[in-house]
């Protein structure tokens, strides 16, 4: 499918390189930029946040939970707080390279309570304690159900990184929910929850300073992570997340600096949300296109990823396959094949539509 964005700018990066290991960038009057290491392959780094707050600062966000991390924040906090102390942790979400210090940090600055959604809140406590996104064991039967072959199967196995291996929870948090106001310093920043990446996500919105902490919620360069997960299998995850891009287009300002998770801060972020709208119309399409008899998530994992996937990235791949498929059903334009095995298989209904198209305005 051809995106006409014609007569529209790219977004644009305000600062051309990351600040150096330990060390901090203002972003704004009273924002700290830091970007610490992580053990994903594509991934790499990922951003971490200081807020001047009063007589302190709020943290946004803790890094992956290994001593690379907790070596570079001592050195940061050393530099960069004036010798104030850390008095609020905020978490976007669950997921390792964001929660992994949570209880470090805590401990650190006094037993503090991070502050996330209840939804994030269990989904970490579930990760570490039952497996949620995390049994690696049934991950790797769900995928042979969807047609994963038995080579990216072992390599699965290898290579994912377990939950607990860069995470530690403490035993509390304080709950934020969507739209509650949050005063840092002597501003006030609402939340607003996305969905679609994680199950509750915090991104933090500043509209009178139009900056908006966007965690892994949107994203340049590379596209958020949108997967279906075993525990829920029919979940229409893309669906999700497109209402939350288009939560974004409606109340975000358009001259909005966004501080993303993951990359640099960047600015045009209507032109970016509506991207992501077309780069997924764009991967329904080519489902749509090589849906000849029957498909599979594990059949398309070459069509909708190029380049060599490690172990780790086809967790990702086959959840974000699938995610595509369940959208397909939701809207009528692929069924599931009833098979004895139980394994999933998709085919077309027969509905003579055209190219699905992103349902961003
Ligand atoms: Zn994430």
């Amino acid at each position: 499918m051809s995106t006409d964005l014609s007569g529209i700018e790219g977004v644009t990066y305000p600062w051309d390189d990351y600040p150096e290991r330990g060390a901090v960038r203002e972003v704004a009057p009273g924002i700290l930029w830091l970007s610490t290491k992580v053990p994903f392959v594509g991934l790499r780094q990922v951003n971490l946040w200081l807020l001047s707050d009063g007589d302190g600062w709020t943290m946004i966000d803790c890094g992956f939970g290994w001593d690379e991390t907790r070596e570079q924040l001592e050195t940061t906090w050393k530099s960069a707080l004036g010798g104030l102390p850390v008095k609020r942790l905020i978490v976007t979400h669950y997921h390792p390279d964001h929660a992994g210090n949570m209880a470090w940090i805590s401990e650190r600055w006094g037993d503090l309570l991070p502050v996330m959604t209840l939804g994030e809140w269990f989904a970490a406590n579930i990760s570490m304690n039952f497996g949620y996104a995390d049994n690696i064991k049934q991950r790797g039967v769900w995928h042979a159900s969807h047609g994963l072959d038995v080579e990216r199967q072992k390599l699965f196995a290898k290579d994912v990184v377990p939950y607990d291996q860069g995470v530690s929870l403490p035993q509390q948090f304080k709950r934020v929910r969507e739209n509650d106001t949050i005063a840092i310093g002597n501003d006030r920043w609402r939340v607003i929850v996305g969905q679609g990446h994680a199950p509750e996500h915090v991104s933090l919105y500043c509209a009178e300073r139009r900056i908006l902490i966007a965690g892994d919620q949107i994203l340049p360069q590379i596209t958020t992570n949108v997967s279906t997960w075993p525990m829920e299998p029919e979940a229409d995850t893309l669906a999700s997340f497109l209402e939350t891009c288009q939560k974004f287009l409606d109340q975000l300002h358009p001259d909005t600096l966004i501080l993303p998770s993951h990359r640099k801060p960047f600015r045009n972020v209507l032109f970016r949300l509506r991207e992501l709208g077309h780069h997924h119309a764009a991967r329904l399409n080519l489902i749509l296109d090589e849906t000849h008899g029957e498909v599979t998530a594990g059949g398309l994992l070459d069509v909708l990823f190029r380049g060599k996937l490690d172990g780790h990235q086809i967790g990702f791949a086959m959840g974000e396959a699938i995610a595509h498929l369940n959208y397909l059903v939701a809207i009528g334009r692929l069924k599931r094949v009833e098979t004895r095995d139980g394994s999933w298989r998709y085919a077309k209904t027969g509905s003579h539509e055209g190219p699905v198209t992103s349902p961003l305005k």
